[in-house]
């Protein structure tokens, strides 16, 4: 593992142009689970409140879900270390963007600037008949569903949901990124969600290196990735920084 890490760092430290490529798993150490598998999120709550046809015809029973769980749940997490180091190597020059499948806004939090959220995010939300969109505020949320102050409308948390399309400014700009990409670290994901699974593949296919931190084998372990580091992403990225001195 250690000579795997060293091998890493060099491989980061010659890129001219290394992209991230985040899912769930980044964010486990801040507290906030994945949706599936051992303490899951949907083990716990149905799925069905973030499918969009069932939200449109029942927004309030959605909304008293999506609170808890997005909102009052998620705004507590911090970013832990694996966040903070991919902001440390953005302004070190040594990480151009990062794609995240994640709604939870941890790596704006942890100082990063060009995150291409794939899924969007909690941070606003969004008329689901005008378009207006709002930054989030805990005064939006005191009446479930909120409404839009412009048409009067319901409004929808700004990620993504069952059943909807990829915000067309996020797919573009991950994909130009990953066909310039040398490198990409891909930090706790599955890789079973699509289109996004295929991002480390686009780069691969371009000449991409691809860096797998995982704590379990992925879609993405035996195909694409080219060096797997077993472990949690934010004792793995502890290690790696310290070899990067970042
Ligand atoms: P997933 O839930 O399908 O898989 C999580 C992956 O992370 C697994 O491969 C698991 O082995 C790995 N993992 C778990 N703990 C880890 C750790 N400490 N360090 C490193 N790896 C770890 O997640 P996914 O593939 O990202 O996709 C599911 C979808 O659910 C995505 O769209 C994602 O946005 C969404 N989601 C987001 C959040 C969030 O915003 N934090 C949380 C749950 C799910």
């Amino acid at each position: 593992m250690e000579n795997n890490i060293e091998k890493a760092a060099q491989i980061l430290l010659r890129s001219e142009y290394s992209i991230a490529f985040t899912g769930a798993g980044i964010s486990a150490e801040s507290g906030i689970p994945p949706f599936r598998g051992e303490g899951g999120i949907w083990n716990m709550y149905n799925p069905e409140v973030l499918d969009i046809d069932y939200f449109m015809t029942h927004p309030a029973e959605s909304w008293k879900v999506i609170r808890q769980l997005f909102y009052d749940y998620f705004a507590h997490a911090l970013p832990n270390e694996a966040h903070l180091l991919l902001a440390r190597m953005e302004k070190a020059g040594k990480m151009k963007a990062i794609i995240t499948q994640n709604i939870d806004h941890l790596h704006q939090k942890a100082g990063s600037e060009t995150v291409y959220a794939f899924h969007g995010d909690t941070s606003h939300l969004v008329c689901t008949s005008c378009m207006a969109r709002y930054k989030f505020t805990e005064a939006l949320l005191q009446q479930l569903p909120p409404f839009c102050e412009a048409c009067g409308f319901f409004l929808k948390p700004d990620f993504v949901f069952f059943g909807e399309p990829i915000p067309a400014e996020a797919y573009n700009k991950s994909f130009q990124a990953a066909s310039k990409a040398r490198v990409v670290l891909v930090i706790g994901t599955t890789g079973e969600v699509m289109p996004a699974g295929m991002i480390p593949y686009t780069a691969r296919q371009n000449g991409a290196t691809i860096i797998e931190i995982n704590t379990h084998r992925s879609a993405f372990t035996d195909e694409v990735s080219h060096i797997y580091l077993q472990g949690k992403a934010g004792e793995i990225m502890h290690q790696l920084g310290q070899t990067l001195k970042l």
